[in-house]
């Protein structure tokens, strides 16, 4: 009798002991492989995550490429994603998909680890320089675009390899691996950056939506934006800006592909250039930003 009630009760803790397992292991991953989960709001914050999570995540990005983050809503199959994942890397700068539904996107999955991307970045006011020489600079509050600037790369990429050494703390050497080659091969970018730079003489560009003001800001540009305030330019504006385009000897107007060029169109026109686009958004950052760098440098040349 009493040999029975021990068996039982070592049966019982065994059980115990297995359904601890379980949950812990429900809380750990539930994704296949018992891979990590991470949701990204932009592509770019995706080639971060995979940089130095590996083989060991699994990325989801809410914005799509081509998608505007400015208005974007997720479906519900992305929310039911979210449910999933571990970890949530926001941009943390002020994207208005962020402002409408980061909360919406927490309530979904509580025990989800959210990352703020700009935690440790020194946030700059949203400078939008006019064609309009009494009014060259207006404020419209801090400039979410953080992550078009090598330097603040380096930030939110520290920020998502402490987010997932916190979500999966065996791993850790091998996440702190991957983000220093990811780092190194960000401070060659910087490098190549200043150097492609560092002989042009003419600093101001003209794009279509002011997404570049930190990268303008790293390397000593100029960034005159044709929206203004997040509007459509008025006849006038669009009039000073073929003006300031004449005198500044501009030739290309850069656009973004989430926005109409219909306006940069009219500019290029009128100035007998041409439109470029430049993506702020693509998954692939450094290939990116080797391409803007070689746009900018031809157009500013
Ligand atoms: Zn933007």
């Amino acid at each position: 009798m009493r040999k029975y009630y021990a068996v039982s009760l070592s049966l019982i803790s065994l059980i115990l002991l297995v359904l601890a397992f379980l949950v812990i292991s429900c809380h750990e991953t539930n994704q296949p492989d018992g891979k990590i989960g991470v949701v990204v709001s932009i592509a770019p914050q995706a080639d971060f995550v995979e940089a130095v999570g590996g083989e060991k995540v699994i990325v989801t990005v809410m914005v799509p490429p081509g998608a505007d983050p400015h208005t974007y809503e997720p479906t519900p199959s992305q929310m039911v994603g979210v449910s999933k994942a571990n970890m949530y890397a926001k941009v943390g700068s002020g994207i208005e998909f962020e402002l409408a539904w980061m909360d919406k996107i927490s309530q979904q999955n509580k025990k989800m680890l959210v990352v703020d991307c700009s935690k440790s970045i020194q946030m700059m006011e949203m400078e939008e320089h006019h064609a309009d020489e009494h009014d060259d600079k207006q404020h419209q509050g801090e400039d979410p675009h953080i992550w078009l600037s090598p330097q603040n790369a380096k930030l939110m990429v520290g920020d998502i390899c402490s987010g997932l050494i916190k979500v999966d703390h065996q791993n850790e050497s091998y996440y702190t691996r991957n983000r220093d080659e990811y780092l190194a091969k960000l401070d060659a970018l910087d490098k190549d950056i200043r150097e492609g730079l560092s002989g042009v003489i003419n600093r101001r560009f003209i794009v279509f939506h002011p997404a570049w003001g930190y990268f303008a800001r790293g390397y000593g540009l100029e960034q005159i934006s044709i929206e203004i305030g997040g509007k459509e330019p008025s006849a006038k504006d669009i009039a000073d800006l073929i003006q300031k385009a004449k005198e500044l000897g501009i030739k290309i107007i850069f656009a973004e592909p989430q926005f109409n060029p219909r306006s940069a169109e009219i500019i290029a026109k009128e100035i007998g250039g041409r439109v470029v686009f430049i993506d702020p958004l693509a998954e692939d950052y450094i290939g990116n930003m080797r391409l803007v760098l070689d746009e900018l440098v031809k157009a500013m040349e």
